[in-house]
C-alpha cells in the first residue's frame, strides 16, 4: 500500500494485524514549511509520528518515496537517505511525474535519477543490488546498512515494458497505468454482483487485456493526464 502517511498512527497497527507486509510512504522533504508548501496542507510531524508507527506495527519492510525536484527539494537528497538509514528504512527516489496540473514549469524542476545517485555516491558506498520488488526500482544496498536505495526513473529509463503493476484507487477504481486512463471499475461490480467473487476475478483477469503498453509522458509538453499522482498512489 502507498500512502502519505497523515493515518498512519491510527491505522498501521490494525493493518499490520489483518496482513499488510508492505507499505510506501511519501516523504519529499524533512522540513516542515516545505513539506507544507509541497503536500499543499500536510503536517511533517503528523507524517513522522506515522512512520514511527509504522515502524513499530512490524511490517516486514517499509519504504520511503521521495519525488526530487531542482529549485524545490533536490538540496535534502542526503538528509533524506540519512534519514531512512537512522530507521532502517529503504528509500526510493522518483523522477516527477507529469500528472494533473502544476503552477511550476516542469522541464526545469526535472531532476534525473542519475544526478541524484551522483550525489548519493560523494556520501554512501552503495552497491547495485539484485532486489526487485516487482515494480520498476532499481536498487543499490547501502554498505554497512539494512537499507536500499531505490530509483524510478520513468524519463531517463523509461521501464514500461516490464512494468506488471496496475493499482487501486480509493474509489475502487482499478488503474492499469499511472500514465493512461484504462481502467475498470471494481466497485462497481462488487456493488452490483456483492456475492459473486468469481466474477470480481475473472473482471480482474480480463483487465489485463487492456492494460496499456506505457505511458506518453513529455515534461515539455502540458500533462496529458488531469489525474494527480495523490489520486492514485505511487
Ligand atoms: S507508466 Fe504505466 S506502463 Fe509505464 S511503468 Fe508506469 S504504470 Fe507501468
Amino acid at each position: 500500500m502507498t500512502t502519505n502517511g497523515s493515518q498512519l498512527t491510527k491505522y498501521a497497527s490494525s493493518m499490520a494485524s489483518a496482513g499488510l507486509d508492505r507499505i510506501n510512504i511519501s516523504l519529499d522533504s524533512l522540513k516542515i514549511d516545505r513539506f507544507r508548501e509541497l503536500t499543499r496542507n500536510g503536517d511533517l510531524n503528523t507524517v513522522l509520528a506515522g512512520i514511527e508507527a509504522a515502524n513499530k506495527a512490524g511490517f516486514k519492510r517499509i519504504k520511503l518515496n521521495a519525488v526530487i525536484m531542482k529549485g524545490r527539494n533536490e538540496d535534502e537528497i542526503i538528509d533524506l537517505a540519512r534519514f531512512a538509514i537512522n530507521h532502517d528504512l529503504d528509500i526510493t527516489y522518483i523522477e516527477e511525474m507529469p500528472l494533473g496540473q502544476v503552477s511550476h514549469a516542469r522541464d526545469e524542476s526535472y531532476c534525473s535519477s542519475d544526478e541524484v545517485l551522483a550525489e548519493l555516491k560523494t556520501v554512501f558506498e552503495l552497491q547495485p543490488s539484485v532486489t526487485n520488488t516487482g515494480g520498476p526500482s532499481r536498487y543499490y544496498q547501502v554498505a554497512g546498512t539494512n537499507s536500499k536505495i531505490g530509483f524510478i526513473s520513468p524519463h531517463s529509463h523509461n521501464f514500461c515494458e516490464s512494468c506488471n503493476r496496475v493499482r487501486v484507487t480509493t474509489e475502487g477504481r482499478l488503474l492499469l497505468c499511472l500514465g493512461q486512463e484504462h481502467s475498470v471499475d471494481l466497485r462497481d461490480i462488487i456493488r452490483r454482483y456483492p456475492e459473486d467473487s468469481e466474477r470480481l476475478k475473472q473482471a480482474i483477469i480480463d483487465s489485463m487485456s487492456i492494460k496499456p503498453e506505457g505511458h506518453d509522458f513529455n515534461i515539455e509538453s502540458e500533462a496529458v493526464i488531469k489525474r494527480h499522482m495523490s489520486v492514485t498512489g505511487g
